[in-house]
């Protein structure tokens, strides 16, 4: 078969990921489609996976994915004749202590909410299902039917198989040397056997999609890391269906195969590959076998399974695989470019999320948007920060170490600290200011009050900031606090067509007068949430746009692909040209006055407005905005100018009790106050009016914007499911969210938000109820309602409105 000059669609590798896409491309979207491997097919980091495959993920898309997978490999043999050596052992994950039996009672609940059995086993019950294992430590065990195994070469021949029967072609032997590029697109895919002129690009490159996508001028922060497992010899009564184990205590991980096992694990120190250029000729081919570096492993593992002790190994693999910063793989169009999709970094889950990753991908590529919420593993939740290698290397060699380790709430990496930081940091630092990370930015989580540490120390129950944030908490609903934002992501989009650019792109209506702010989702054409921010209207062609930290690479890619067609707008990002300090609470106006000439009275500066207004010489955009349902101000402060405006504001603030803030006391506050959070509360999966957020919607409005016409479709029919909060009373239960709603005993939906709220002295959630027949009010209020939380079923009141609502008058006012 000779190399075309031209095809719609070129996917660049042939591994599980790639064949897959290429798969589902040809088979559900009969698509134009080549696929281009520079060795064989799978001889990249797919041939020596350990083939398992396990489902649960803690992002229910993610779960819904690697579902997919299985269905898809049990299936897939009917389909082509090749056999995936698809086996349902199901999976046993071990816990030898309390702490991680509260995490998979935990993880028990999410599977249930995600609609998958997961059941907690005694150690006597594992002994009957794994009789060569010791079990003598073990608390007890979690248990995933569902899961199972799988051969990692034969499910890629038999998609690939799948892919040429539903017309595909895919070429060996070919690999792809350079692209050419006309307006930031990519034109021709360049190779060692000639051009191809094609409309997009999939690059399902592996370890190598970090080079190929930077021929295009893309970044792909991955690392690749070696892992090493072994396969022994036949171990006298294993049984050929014995299920895969996982035991993250000793940091591995054991399959059946051919009689013996396969063992493998992940060590605290793990060893990176290069953080250059993979050589390109690497088929086939592993590292040395290196037994010191894997005596850790199988020391832990011969106190699991002592037949380890005796037995022969027959192979060691010591192979490369790509890991990123947070553990999440990378998918979807490339901010950089719009017509280069990603599909890698699959972080040793490659095998089990093949199926599913080439499926929404393959969706992904023809739509031009994400099939479902799948923002965890969205290329765009990166930033310019991961362009930096050593950083990435140093941050996916954490995520690897802790594979295994217990996931406490509210955990914050390590590495690679500080690497952001705001103007205020050292001033927040000499007032016991204990940071998190978001983006590479280092924000004030909470302030440790005189005689606490200023450390976080992690535990499944009530933390040790749990006091002191509270503390912070009653101070802005009473007095005033100072919350530093300044990692706001902010962009200002201008021109002549400016208006009309936000008028197609935003969902509420934004053709305010100069002076307006306009709170908006921006919806995808499903309708569902892309992104929620607030557009301040700074003049006829001026917007300034402000909103999350982590989704500031998401959104000006969202906007920046949506201005149409030859309007004249401009989106710049102006995130480090402006510092952010939120003055929020009852005398934030008191505070404010002190500072400022401005007439900052509510009739002068009413809620939703932006003014520019003078402080300390410095002339500062102010929205009147509130995340916290207290009265308050946004403060955009010229950058440099960032630590004066907060020195005057502290001093003005003294004799009202005025104290920084931190971002666990907002969560709190917006808990109660009931403001949805964009990547958990609303996400592309919800539109408005499920969400309760069918207020900031113009289509009353004889304006088209992206998703009216699919909402105008729905508007006739009841909705399936709707956001809801609720509240319990019990102070001793941990709500984190993913915890699972029982209406009359029924489960109706789980948890997409968690905390506590302080003025309440409640436990708080937040979730969509969800009825096939429609959720009317009536529905909702009628059940008697309990959370599943850990396991543990406990009663739980609903609320429609929000829990906390000071008079309006004390916000608005
Ligand atoms: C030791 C080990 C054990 C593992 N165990 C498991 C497991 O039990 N379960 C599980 O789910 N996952 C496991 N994995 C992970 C799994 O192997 C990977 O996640 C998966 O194979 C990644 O597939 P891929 O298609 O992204 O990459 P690859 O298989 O590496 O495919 C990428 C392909 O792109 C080709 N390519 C690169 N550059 C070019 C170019 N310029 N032109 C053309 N072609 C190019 C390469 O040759 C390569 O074949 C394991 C990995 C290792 C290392």
């Amino acid at each position: 078969m000779t190399l075309p000059s031209q095809a719609a669609i070129v996917v660049i590798g042939g591994g599980i990921i790639g064949c897959s896409t290429a798969y589902h491309l040809a088979r559900d979207h009969k698509a134009d489609v080549v696929l281009l491997e520079q060795g064989k097919l799978t001889s990249g980091s797919t041939w020596h996976a350990a083939g398992l495959v396990g489902q649960l993920r803690s992002s229910a898309s993610i779960t819904r994915v690697l579902k997919y997978s299985v269905d898809l490999y049990k299936g897939l043999e009917a389909e082509t004749g090749l056999a995936t050596g698809w086996k349902m052992t199901g999976c046993l994950r071990l816990a030898t202590n309390a702490d991680r039996w509260t995490e998979y009672k935990r993880l028990a609940t999410t599977a249930k909410s995600f609609g998958m059995d997961m059941q907690l086993l005694s150690p006597a019950e594992v002994k009957a299902m794994w009789p060569l294992m010791e079990t003598g430590d073990l608390v007890g065990a979690s248990w995933l039917p569902t899961d199972g195994q799988a051969s990692p070469s034969d499910i890629t021949q038999s998609l690939a198989k799948g892919a040429r029967m539903h017309g595909a072609k895919l070429f060996e032997d070919v690999r792809v040397t350079g692209f050419e590029m006309k307006d930031g697109r990519i034109t021709v895919v360049k190779t060692n056997k000639g051009d191809i002129a094609c409309d997009k690009v999939v690059n399902c490159a592996g370890q190598w999609a970090r080079q190929v996508g930077a021929m295009a001028g893309i970044n792909v922060p991955l690392q690749p890391v070696k892992h090493q497992y072994i396969i022994t010899e036949k171990i006298d009564g294993l049984a050929t269906d014995a299920p895969t184990i996982r035991d993250p205590d000793r940091r591995t991980y054991f399959k059946e195969e051919v009689g013996g096992l396969v063992m493998g694990g992940y060590e605290p120190n793990p060893q990176a590959w290069t953080t250059g250029d993979v050589p390109n000729d690497w088929e086939f081919r592993l590292f040395d076998d290196d037994y010191d570096h894997f005596e850790q492993h199988m020391m832990q593992a011969i106190a699991r399974v002592p037949a380890l002790e005796t037995v022969g190994v027959k192979q060691m693999i010591n192979g490369p695989e790509s890991f990123t910063p947070d553990g999440n793989f990378i998918l979807g169009t490339a901010p950089e470019c719009t017509n280069m999709f990603v599909g890698a970094g699959f972080n040793a889950f490659g095998i089990a999320s093949g199926g599913g990753a080439g499926w929404v991908l393959a969706q992904w590529v023809v739509d031009g948007e994400a099939p479902l919420d799948l923002w965890v593993v969205d290329i765009r939740r990166f930033s310019n920060l991961h362009r930096d290698r050593q950083w990435v290397c140093d941050r996916t060699l954490e995520a690897y170490g802790k594979h295994y380790t217990i996931g406490f709430p509210h955990e914050e990496y390590a590495s690679g600290r500080p690497r952001i930081v705001s103007p205020l940091y050292d001033r927040l630092k000499q007032q016991n200011a204990v940071f998190g990370s978001k983006l590479g930015w280092e924000r004030p989580n909470w302030f440790a009050p005189q005689g606490v540490e200023p450390q976080d120390i992690y535990s499944m129950g009530r933390q040790n900031w749990f006091a002191a944030v509270g503390d912070e908490h009653r101070h802005v609903r009473e007095k005033v606090g100072i919350f530093d934002q300044s990692s706001f992501a902010k962009y200002e989009l201008s021109g002549p067509d400016a208006l009309k650019a936000l008028d197609w792109i935003c969902a509420n209506d934004v053709s305010r007068p100069v002076g307006r702010l306009t709170y908006t989702q921006l919806l995808n054409t499903r309708g569902g949430i892309e992104a929620d921010l607030t557009v301040a209207r700074l003049a006829e062609e001026t917007f300034y746009i402000v909103t999350g930290t982590g989704f500031r690479t998401h959104d000006s890619s969202w906007i920046g692909d949506h201005i149409g067609e030859g309007l004249k707008a401009t989106l710049v990002d102006v995130t480090e040209d402006f510092g952010t300090l939120s003055l929020m609470g009852p005398r934030a106006r008191d505070v404010l006055a002190a500072v400022t000439d401005t007439d900052v009275s509510n009739a002068a500066f009413p809620f939703g407005h932006v003014r520019e207004i003078a402080i300390a010489g410095h002339t500062i955009r102010a929205l009147r905005v509130t995340y916290v349902g207290e009265l308050g101000w946004e403060l955009h402060v010229p950058i440099a100018a960032t630590g004066e405006v907060f020195d005057a504001l502290m001093a003005a603030g003294k004799k009202h009790d005025i104290r920084p803030v931190g971002y666990r006391a907002l969560e709190s506050l917006r808990l109660e106050k009931g403001y949805r959070a964009w990547g958990s509360d609303i996400t592309p999966n919800d539109t408005p009016q499920e969400a309760g957020l069918g207020w900031a919607v113009k289509l009353r409005k004889n304006t088209d914007f992206i998703g009216r016409r699919a909402l105008e479709t729905a508007s006739g029919t009841a909705l399936k499911k709707r956001f809801a909060g609720f509240t319990v009373d019990y102070p001793e239960i941990v709500l984190l969210g993913r915890e699972t709603i029982l209406r009359d005993g029924e489960p109706v939906g789980y948890l997409t938000s968690g905390g506590y709220g302080y003025t309440l002295g409640m436990n708080i959630g937040y979730g969509y109820v969800r009825n096939a027949d429609g959720v009317s009010d009536d529905f909702l209020a009628s059940g008697d309602y309990e959370l599943v939380v850990a396991m543990e079923r406990t009663p739980a009141k609903i609320h429609l409105e929000p829990m906390y609502d000071p008079a309006a008058e004390r916000v608005k006012a």
